[in-house]
């Protein structure tokens, strides 16, 4: 098959958000969080777990821990136990202490507003740092999570597996207003119909747009 050019992808592109924008109205994040430091929190603890799972674990974490100085007021052990349903709970205690010991050095104990400053706290990366960006504080960002590089490559979109890669690859085909909305149409589309091992390819709205389709 010969190599798309970038303009062709960029307007298949385009039609496949419009298309996803009036399938799925209501997506938005997965995550439930009410300030910037608690969509870092939940951010950090949706490592290898699902959204539903965390919005559980954080019903009764958010309650209790009000501000970053609360997550390092308490013995590890006890933030352990707190988070341990969602998994890898040591290190993520241990990072969501040292992060929030961060946010009061150098930060006054609030959550930055740029990319170069939220990648220096400890266990966040670009994909938490776009995700807190974009949903925060509507600055524009691509969060690339797993049903983002799963479904960039059955578009063809990108050829990657590769995170970074991706994110700039896409941030490309698409205006930076888009990004935002890309990102939960995408992961919604993920969630309901181009489901990992079982895409319903009959059912979806993209299909003509999709050189994997089945
Ligand atoms: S046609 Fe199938 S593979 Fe392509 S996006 Fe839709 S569900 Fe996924």
């Amino acid at each position: 098959m010969a190599r798309e050019s970038l303009t062709n992808k960029q307007a298949r592109l385009a039609l496949i958000l419009d298309r996803l924008a009036a399938a799925y109205p209501d997506a938005k994040v997965g995550l439930d969080f009410t300030s910037p430091l608690e969509l870092l929190i939940a951010t950090i603890l949706s490592a290898q777990c699902t959204d539903e799972r965390v919005n559980i674990v954080t019903k009764s974490l958010f309650a209790k821990y009000r501000t970053a100085a609360d997550y390092v007021d308490v013995p590890v052990e006890e933030l352990e136990l707190d988070i341990k349903s969602t998994g890898f709970y040591r290190n993520k205690a241990k990072n969501i202490q040292a992060c929030c010991q961060q946010l009061i050095e150098r930060f006054g104990g609030n959550v930055p507003t740029t990319l170069d400053e939220l990648v220096t706290l400890a266990g966040v990366g670009r994909k938490t740092a776009n995700c807190v960006l974009s949903n925060c504080y509507n600055i524009p960002g691509i969060t690339v999570d797993t049903h983002v590089t799963r479904i960039s490559n059955l578009l063809k979109l990108v050829n990657s597996q590769d995170a970074v890669k991706i994110e700039f690859a896409l941030m490309k085909l698409m205006p930076e207003e888009r990004w935002n909305a890309f990102d939960h149409l995408i992961i919604t589309h993920g969630r309901r119909t181009c489901i990992a091992r079982r895409p319903q390819c009959q059912t979806c709205v993209i299909r003509d747009c999709c050189p994997s389709a089945q």
